[in-house]
């Protein structure tokens, strides 16, 4: 297929996964939330990960904590390494997966990366996912709610957490597949939603789960899918495009019902990210938690 319509398939797959799908898609991604849960009492396997040998749904889940996710950026800037092929090295050695309590220390860490780095350069099956890691990295430009909206007080005018995974109930059991930025006003309309990436706005409109949504389309075939907005931008047309830190829509509370729905959950902003990976056979999604906290960080004033 070609990765055009790799997009248009996945948009078709969005919009066609009917509910009968949907509670089939529930019942796989319950099964798999108690496969991870087994296997995080189980030691997992040391060293760097052989292809086949890693789950997607830990890929996806992409989880390290923001400070060893830092620690690494600057690492590899110290050492003049580059920094996606770091990135892929140390996930693909803990098998993407790693509670805080896994996490060495960061005396070692930098002996840890260079053996770590040794390893992978022989394996070039695990290429893709350096890929993926340089493509997000280098197309994702702004965060997504401009941070200057805090009436004065300086501090940031939202807040989020990493909930990847973590259960929602509408329309059957399903996983949380995004991360979800709050106003901390909780105001619909309040906070500017802007697109974080240059691209072309791949469709725009209403969807029972996301609501008023907007989905960019990059050159590099990764989609962005912003969610529950109160409004659009003026202007909003498919097919147009538009430049990172480009007005989207207002944040808002809609979704979870027919068109016009709003006020079933709190203000706030989803976002989710669907890059074009060439290890994933099927749609993957990953998680933007820490491309968020690093984007944030690089937009604060020092
Ligand atoms: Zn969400």
């Amino acid at each position: 297929m070609t990765r055009s319509a790799k997009i248009k398939r996945r948009i078709f797959l969005k919009k066609r996964l009917g509910f009968a799908s949907r509670r089939l898609f529930a019942l796989v991604a319950a099964a798999l939330i108690a496969a991870a849960a087994i296997n995080m009492r189980e030691p997992r396997k040391e060293g760097l990960q052989d292809a086949e040998d890693i789950l997607l749904s830990d890929a996806s889940a992409f989880r390290m904590s923001y400070d060893y996710f830092k620690e690494l950026k600057s690492l590899a800037e110290k050492n003049d390494l580059d920094f996606p092929e770091l990135l892929a090295a140390y996930s693909l050695h803990f098998g993407f997966f790693q509670t805080s309590a896994e996490e060495p220390s960061t005396a070692g860490m930098e002996e840890l990366c260079a053996q770590i780095l040794s390893e992978y350069k022989e394996n070039e099956d695990l290429k893709p996912y350096e890929e993926m890691f340089r493509t997000l990295l280098s197309e994702m430009k702004t965060f997504p709610v401009p941070l200057s909206q805090s009436e004065g007080s300086g501090e940031s005018p939202c807040e989020y957490e990493d909930t990847w995974g973590s259960a929602r109930a509408y329309a059957g059991a399903r996983a949380h597949e995004g991360t979800d930025i709050m106003d901390k006003n909780n105001d619909r309309g309040r906070l500017q939603v802007v697109s974080i990436t240059d691209g072309e706005v791949l469709e725009f409109g209403w969807y029972e789960l996301g609501g008023y949504h907007v989905g960019v389309k990059t050159e590099n075939d990764t989609y962005y899918y912003y969610a529950h907005l109160d409004s659009f931008a003026p202007g909003m047309e498919k097919g147009i495009k538009v430049k990172a830190g480009q007005l989207l829509g207002f944040m808002g509370d809609s979704g979870y019902g027919r068109e016009g729905t709003k006020g079933k959950f709190p203000v706030h902003l989803h976002v989710g990210i669907c890059p074009d990976a060439a290890f994933a056979k099927e749609e993957f999604w990953i998680n933007p938690y820490l491309f968020m906290r690093n984007l944030e960080d690089s937009m604060a004033p020092s």
